[in-house]
């Protein structure tokens, strides 16, 4: 396998992918290189942005150096030792319509100058097509897939195969199905660029996660044209591995300054937010006074360092098991990623699946977002496919969370269980305490210092969302478990009547006693008395 898998967190991960031109670590963007014009020297991108690969278009070489670089092979003609992948033109295609070159030459040319990564030519579905156009294009990109294993000669390039099918859904994942089947060592999804554009992160979301699920999870993919730093958290927690950007150059051209959370006109800034090299010596006021051609290289090169810094923030946040807290601090940075962070909702259980059961750290839970978070997703299904009550439990004891963790060593807590026990001895045991607690919803006292039942921290006062959240928990577990009696322990500081009301209706539905006593855990002698009570008339 030329992919490694190093480090995971939500679908994201740290990897190693080998190539004849050296090994790199992914998530990986690769700068865009025009050979025709180009700001910043490969050579540069490399030495000093730390870029250790890039990517050029196979069918511009082709077009426009095909002479120089019959004598040349590909990384001396760029002056470049690390590794190039090149794509084959099917952006030119999108944009020009048709190109005068045969799928059959791309491979070819390809294979005759070195490159490392190559890309058949595939057939873009574009946005605004119809289905029928769409299917031609998925059609197409098969057919020439398959045509391709006939015409490779040579075995020490990385292929991709790339995904096609647009916004057409069904499409998408009959492409990735089916191309899925194909030796390539690399899958691409292909025409997002215009998606992004839009804004459209939501049926981006759509489109990679269709992608995903019907490919090889453990090929890397490659995310054409998604070269801005703040939709890499999304894109990367998402399963894609690598990256391209023409965008640090093309932004350039039009003035425009990328920062990790979102775009800023160099005009418009008074101050720049970055501490970048270049940054760090020059104000707005004195870029704007530069010619504009070096004006242009100031922007580039800043633009290469903000996706450089992001990309090890992403692949740190991946290392430390905070991924999903990173995503939810640039889905803030624009309200298109926050909805397209709440499109997650409907992937939850693939996500989760695929997700690490144990982190390096702990939760941290801000609002309702949250709890799509696979952890949330992970407990709620434990808790209503496998968990089953002590045995001899008979009595459901519902404690509200703690500032403590675990709750039960809360000192109110752990008084009141001291007292249950010396109280009422063996019979203590048909007592069976369960926390009400956010984000998780019903948590089993013997479960309480599982991770990361104990490991998380929530904001106080909680929102509406996961408020009700919670209680269709609590209604949920009652409802399908076997007490006899349940007796809350109402806290209605923080849950107003949200929880007491779930628990009146799920007793009455299953027609069982129930008891409340509104308190702060302070009136421990209260509830020793209704619990004697209820015990003494069994
Ligand atoms: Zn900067």
């Amino acid at each position: 396998m030329s992919f490694e898998i190093k480090e995971k967190d939500l679908l994201a991960r740290v990897g190693k992918l080998r190539t004849k031109s050296g090994t790199v670590e992914t998530p990986l963007l690769f700068p865009v290189i025009n050979p025709v014009v180009q700001p910043i020297s490969p050579r540069n991108i490399r030495e000093e942005f730390g870029f250790e690969a890039l990517i050029t278009n196979a069918y511009i070489l082709k077009s426009r150096f095909r002479k120089q670089l019959i004598e040349n092979d590909l990384h001396r003609f760029l002056d470049f030792n690390g590794v190039i992948m090149t794509d084959s033109g099917a952006y030119q295609i999108l944009v020009y319509g048709d190109v005068e070159v045969t799928p059959k030459e791309i491979v070819e040319y390809q294979e005759l100058i070195g490159s490392d990564i190559a890309t058949i030519l595939d057939i873009p579905t574009g946005w605004k097509v119809t289905e029928k156009h769409a299917e031609q294009t998925v059609n197409e990109t098969l057919k020439r897939a398959q045509e391709f294993f006939t015409l490779k000669t040579r075995d020490d390039i990385l292929w991709v195969g790339p995904v096609q099918g647009g916004r057409y859904l069904d499409l998408v994942a009959k492409s990735a199905r089916e191309m899925g089947k194909m030796p390539f060592q690399i899958h691409a999804l292909g025409s997002p660029t215009e998606v992004m554009e839009r804004y459209r992160f939501d049926v981006l979301v759509d489109m990679i996660m269709t992608a995903k699920m019907n490919l090889p999870i453990e090929k890397p993919l490659h995310l054409f044209g998604a070269g801005h730093p703040f939709m890499f958290t999304l894109a990367i927690a998402l399963g894609c591995d690598l990256f391209d950007s023409a965008a640090y150059t093309l932004y350039a051209k039009d003035n425009r300054y990328m920062t990790e959370t979102g775009t800023s006109r160099l005009n418009e800034l008074e101050y720049f937010p970055c501490a970048c090299p270049r940054c760090s010596r020059n104000t707005p006021k004195q870029v704007l006074e530069f010619p504009q051609k070096d004006a242009q290289t100031f922007l580039a090169e800043h633009n290469l360092y903000v996706c450089s810094a992001e990309l090890k923030r992403i692949k740190q946040a991946i290392k430390d098991g905070r991924l999903w807290e990173h995503l939810e601090m640039r889905a803030h940075g624009h309200p298109t990623l926050l909805q397209a962070v709440k499109r997650l909702e409907k992937y939850q259980d693939f996500i989760e699946k695929h997700d690490n059961a144990v982190k390096n750290s702990g939760l941290f839970f801000f609002n309702s977002v949250g709890l799509i978070r696979p952890e949330v997703i992970r407990h709620r299904k434990k808790l209503t496919e496998t968990y089953v009550p002590p045995r001899k439990a008979k009595i459901l004891l519902l404690a509200p969370q703690t500032r403590t963790k675990p709750f039960h060593k809360s000192k109110n807590f752990a008084e009141l269980s001291s007292k249950l026990q010396r109280t009422f001895k063996e019979k203590s045991n048909r007592i069976h305490t369960c926390f009400y607690a956010a984000p998780f919803g019903i948590i089993p006292i013997e479960l309480d210092e599982v991770y990361p039942l104990s490991q998380h921290e929530t904001v106080l006062p909680l929102d509406k969302e996961t408020v009700e959240y919670v209680a269709y928990r609590v209604f949920d577990y009652i409802n399908r478990t076997s007490y006899e009696t349940v007796m809350l322990l109402n806290d209605s500081e923080n849950w107003k009547k949200i929880i007491l009301n779930a628990c009146k209706k799920a007793c009455l539905k299953k027609s069982i006693k129930f008891k409340y006593i509104n308190t702060k855990m302070k009136q421990n002698k209260t509830v020793l008395a209704e619990l004697g009570e209820i015990l003494l008339e069994k």
